[in-house]
């Protein structure tokens, strides 16, 4: 089954990350660098670990440079998220 982004529980879920991680890029911030993020990433694929969707250490809040980098697969289908 397809992750649900668009749920209620996603989008609070999602808030939540944000602002745990500062509203900023973790992955930008490893490089010393200050980037907003405007993505939560599974960094265990929801479709693959529908059980770790919303598990807080399987979510990390990404720019989308960052972001499109984690998901080649997706980028190349032309998807976005
Ligand atoms: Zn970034
Ligand atoms: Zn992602």
């Amino acid at each position: 089954m397809e992750f649900d982004y668009k749920s209620r529980r996603w989008k609070k879920k999602r808030i939540k990350i944000l602002r745990r991680d500062g509203f900023l890029c973790q992955e930008c911030k490893r490089y010393g660098k200050r980037v907003e993020a405007v993505t939560v990433h599974h960094i265990k694929h929801a479709s693959e670990y529908p059980e770790l969707a919303y598990k807080d250490d399987n979510l990390v809040s990404l720019c989308s440079a960052c972001h499109n980098r984690m998901h080649p697969e997706k980028a190349a289908a032309g998807k976005k998220y």
